[in-house]
This record gives C-alpha cells, sequence and structure tokens, in this order.
C-alpha cells in the first residue's frame, strides 16, 4: 500500500453561517502532486491553512505526513513547508539574509546555514541577486527565493497556495521546472491553483473544490473523460461555404451518415461548425467522407478534446457558466 502523505475525512470548516468545506475527504500519496481547483472563494486557502496547521478544523479525522493534525500540530510543522499568496519573504533584506534568517529559525549552524543558503540561492537562479534587498526582486524572484526559504527546513510535504498567481508565463514555466524536480526528489506537493493547466502540467491527481465538496477528483485524463466536449470543428473563410456546410449538416440523419448523433453546432460569426466526436480513427474517417460525399471543403479541420476548462466548467457552474470572471487559458485546440 502506498503511503499517503496526506489523508482528511470529513474536513468541515464554517465561518459563522457560512459552510466553507462541507466534509470533504482527501488522499495525497506521498510522492506526488495532488492539485486542488477550484473557484474564488471554494476555500482552497482554507484547506490548506487548515492542513498546514494555521487554523484548525471544525471536523474531521486529518493526517499529515503520519501525524494526526489535532493532536500532534508540532510534528506536522517540522514535516511540512508552506509557501502561500502572502510571502514570508521581507523587503527590506537581502535575499541571502532571509535565507539565513529562514536557517536561524531551523537553528541551523551558521556553517551549515550559509551552505544550504548558498545551495538554494544557486538552485533557484538567485545568486546574482542574493545581496540585493528583495524589494528589488520581480514578481518570479520573489516566489523563487519565498519557496528556496521554505526549502530550508527540507520540508517532505509542501503546500503551495497559488504558486503562480500573477506570474508572467516564463515565470510560471520556471515554477513549473521547480516544482518537478521537487517531486523527482521525492517531496510531496500540495498545491492549490486557479490555472486548470496548471493543474494539468503538474498533477497525478485533482480535485475540484465547489461549494464546499469535492465535484470530481482523479487524473486530469479521468476528470476529462467525465463529460462530453469532443468535436470536430470545421471552419470556413467562405460564408458560402459555411452556410453550405451547415445546412448539408442540419439534413444529416444519424443512421447513414455514420456521424455522432447531436447534429452540428454551428457559429454564425466564426463560421465555424461543430461536430460531436470522441476523436477516434473510424470516427474522423466517417466525418471525412461524409464531408467528401457532401462535397465540404473545409478550410480548416481541428480535433478538440475534452479539457480540464471543460471539466471546470461543467463542474462549478451553475448551468456550465464559469465562476470566475477571468479564466487564465483559453481551450486547447489539438490540430491533428
Ligand atoms: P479560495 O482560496 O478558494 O479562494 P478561501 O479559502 O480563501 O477560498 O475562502 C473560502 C470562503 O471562506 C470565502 O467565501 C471567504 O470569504 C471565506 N473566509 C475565508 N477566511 C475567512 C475568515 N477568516 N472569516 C470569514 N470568512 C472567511
Amino acid at each position: 500500500m502506498t503511503s499517503l502523505a496526506i489523508a482528511a475525512n470529513g474536513l468541515r470548516k464554517s465561518y459563522g453561517d457560512k459552510v466553507v468545506l462541507d466534509g470533504i475527504d482527501l488522499a495525497v500519496p506521498a510522492g506526488t502532486v495532488f492539485a486542488l481547483l477550484g473557484p474564488n472563494g471554494a476555500g482552497k486557502t482554507t484547506a490548506v491553512k487548515i492542513l498546514s496547521t494555521l487554523i484548525t478544523a471544525d471536523a474531521g479525522d486529518l493526517q499529515v505526513g503520519g501525524h494526526d493534525l489535532g493532536a500532534d500540530p508540532q510534528a506536522v510543522r517540522a514535516a511540512i513547508g508552506v509557501t502561500g499568496q502572502f510571502s514570508a519573504v521581507d523587503g527590506l533584506i537581502t535575499g541571502e539574509e532571509n535565507m539565513l534568517l529562514m536557517a536561524d529559525l531551523h537553528h541551523l549552524p551558521k556553517s551549515e546555514g550559509r551552505r544550504v543558503a548558498a545551495d538554494l540561492l544557486e538552485r533557484f537562479d538567485l545568486t546574482d541577486a542574493a545581496k540585493k534587498p528583495a524589494s528589488t526582486y520581480s514578481g518570479g524572484m520573489k516566489r523563487r527565493l519565498d519557496l528556496a526559504m521554505t526549502l530550508v527546513g527540507n520540508p517532505r510535504i509542501i503546500f503551495l497556495d497559488e504558486p503562480t498567481t500573477g506570474l508572467d508565463p516564463r515565470s510560471r514555466h520556471n515554477m513549473w521546472q521547480i516544482i518537478r524536480a521537487l517531486v523527482a526528489d521525492g517531496v510531496t506537493v500540495f498545491l492549490t491553483t486557479q490555472y486548470l493547466e496548471e493543474a494539468d502540467e503538474l498533477a497525478d491527481r485533482i480535485a475540484v473544490l465547489s461549494d464546499g465538496r469535492i465535484a470530481a477528483e482523479g487524473t486530469a485524463e479521468e476528470l476529462k473523460r467525465l463529460i462530453p466536449g469532443g468535436h470536430v470543428q470545421l471552419r470556413f473563410e467562405d460564408p458560402r461555404a459555411y452556410e453550405a456546410a451547415a445546412t448539408a449538416l442540419r439534413e444529416v440523419t444519424q443512421p447513414h451518415s455514420g456521424l455522432r448523433s447531436g447534429g452540428g453546432t454551428p457559429d454564425d460569426e466564426a463560421l465555424t461548425l461543430q461536430i460531436p466526436s470522441g476523436g477516434s480513427q473510424r470516427e474522423l474517417r466517417s466525418i471525412l467522407d461524409w464531408l467528401d460525399a457532401a462535397g465540404i471543403e473545409a478550410d480548416e479541420l481541428t480535433v478538440h478534446t475534452p479539457d480540464l476548462d471543460d471539466v471546470f466548467f461543467a463542474l462549478t457552474g451553475p448551468g456550465s457558466v464559469p465562476s470566475q470572471p477571468n479564466q487564465p487559458n483559453q481551450p486547447k485546440e489539438n490540430v491533428r
């Protein structure tokens, strides 16, 4: 049996009348990345604060690093590292001084503290900036310093609360590489994110938090299979070709065409038609055969497999409407 780094059963937390976590279960195997995904206000930070002993739960059987959160929070604290949205970085002192302060907090002997600080600054590409005040660092550098400070204590379980929110794409990819390297070293990462792409890229397992409950949990692939959404999209340059194809598609009758039921969904402005399809070779062939037979020549044909955006919107939004106003990434189209 794989050992669990984090196990929560029946985790509950309310603020006044507001139920934030309504009895959730979480199981994170050691050495894996777990992403808790949810819209703003879903309770992700609350879950991290509870599991990292910053606040207490109202109820639940909670184990982190093999220690009971209620009975032995001190042992939990010794096993974990936390970097949150509110960074521990002190801007008035240099990056190196921040690191040395952390080494002191962990009671490392001076020489070892210096060695660990220098190693981590090097690993996080901060050596050149080490003697500069942290207030002069870019957002990405501050996040890296924050994580480097967390690693001074060599934690085996790390909570990362929205580690890349607000970072530019390059810094985000950089942080992903750092996280992957940590996991390769056997560290367990509990990540919260509002970026679907981030969960898809990094997480072994993903839980979608919605209305205080886990709406779905599984690998990215398992979650994608939960919902329909696969389709072939045809795009036309010429409005007349588009009209003709839309008409032909409306006339298609399921049993003879070999096309899946559901018809096509036209988008008159983008001049695109969507045909439901799981994307299998057989289905694509029948769509192509039908297009040939109907004399339709699309300017572009793309296969869209359901992605985490589809899952997220289907699970978290009322009537499939996204709960967040600004979705960071667009649905992916896989051109084949
Ligand atoms: P997320 O991290 O998913 O954005 P949070 O865990 O920060 O969500 O918040 C979940 C809900 O709990 C929100 O509605 C928030 O307003 C509420 N909340 C969080 N902390 C407190 C608090 N200390 N007192 C009252 N309500 C809180």
